[in-house]
């Protein structure tokens, strides 16, 4: 199989009502479908595509709704898993720039973000298939990684952090994770809606209800086919890891102190590392080839509990989200260097 590559989308959301009472200005443009210009300073990035742009006062209302993004991002990510590939989606982007609104969406018609919309896909194709000797499994797990630690979110009254661990042929996992086997999009649908109520959230200065964990909603999408020749059964097991980071602000943006500091300096280590493993992963992927054992998924929880799902067989996309406001423009800036050295 083919070595990794990393997908980066861009998506800019609406102004909202503090930004628009502030009069904040907007400062992203986006010249073409690759192209997304912070124009403050004329910095001028290139992205493999632009998902998503929305601007209250510009004239271009060229606004992708949840099901373009789906289409654009998540129907490939779905196909390369029924090829066989495991796959990785994960959001980054400051607190309130539209993560979770992406990866999660809302209950409304047409609001739903790209894991419902995964997860109904999936199901629906499962269901159209024809072939007798071809059958399907769905198990998904729900965890938040805050402060390195994990948590389960289908199982919240289990006490304490879950260990870490790893498997000599799987890779690393998480001992004791409810893994729950659903056969249906409105199985997946209760837990998800468990999971989401579950999330810790904290107050920061920043935003009333601002992410400080990582969530993680993980689907185990196994193909069994039976050889009627032999009566065997062959399987093909892809593993789908959908990731809302927490806020990439710096912590000491958002006037913190004491535990929330301690948060912060987890979080961005961990985002840190992601960067580092997803550029080395992608300067493997380009001419400039690298050993995989430089790769520092070992150096945070969430990179190396992805490690099956960034490297090797797999395929992941990454979506930064942005604010289109002046005021943040600091976080829009670092948002898009980040994402830059992702490709
Ligand atoms: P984050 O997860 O990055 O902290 P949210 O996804 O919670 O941010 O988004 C903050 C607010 O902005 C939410 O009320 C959300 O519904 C809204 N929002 C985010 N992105 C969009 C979008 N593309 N279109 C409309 N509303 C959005």
């Amino acid at each position: 199989m083919a070595s990794s590559s990393v997908k980066v989308a861009v998506r800019v959301r609406p102004f909202n009502s503090r930004e628009m009472n502030r009069g904040a200005k907007c400062v992203i443009q986006m010249q073409d479908k690759s192209t997304c210009e912070c124009n403050t300073h004329s910095d001028v990035f290139f992205f493999h595509f632009i998902s998503s742009f929305f601007c209250l006062r510009c004239e271009d209302p060229s606004f992708a709704s949840q099901r373009k993004v789906y289409q654009d991002i998540g129907e490939e990510m779905l196909l390369h898993a029924f090829e066989g590939y495991n796959v990785c989606i994960f959001a980054y982007g400051q607190t309130g720039a539209g993560k979770s609104y992406t990866m999660m969406g809302k209950q409304d018609p047409g609001q739903q973000g790209i894991i419902p919309q995964m997860c109904e896909d999936l199901f629906r194709q499962t269901a159209d298939n024809t072939d007798p000797d071809l059958s399907f499994s769905v198990e998904v797990s729900y965890m938040e990684i805050y402060c390195e630690r994990v948590r389960d979110l289908l199982n919240p009254k289990s006490r304490g952090a879950l260990r870490v661990r790893e498997h000599p042929i799987m890779g690393p996992y998480v001992e004791d994770l409810s893994k729950m086997a659903v056969t249906n999009y409105s199985d997946i649908a209760d837990l998800m809606d468990t999971g989401n109520k579950a999330r810790t959230v904290a107050a920061t200065n920043m935003n009333e209800t601002s992410s400080r964990s990582h969530a993680v909603f993980t689907i185990l999408f196994t193909q069994r086919r039976h050889d009627n020749m032999t009566s065997l059964d062959t399987e093909k097991v892809s593993k789908i890891s959908l990731v809302d980071l927490a806020g990439s602000e710096r912590a000491d943006s958002s006037g913190a102190k004491g535990m929330r500091l301690k948060e912060g300096a987890n979080i961005n280590k961990s985002l840190t590392t992601l960067g580092k493993v997803i550029s080395a992963l992608a300067d493997m992927h380009g001419t400039k080839k690298r050993r995989s054992d430089f790769i520092p998924y070992r150096d945070s929880v969430l990179t190396w509990l992805l490690r099956e799902n960034l490297g090797g067989n797999s395929r992941t996309a990454m979506i930064a989200a942005l604010s289109p406001a002046d005021i943040n423009y600091e976080e829009i800036l670092s948002t898009l260097r980040y994402a830059d050295r992702a490709k």
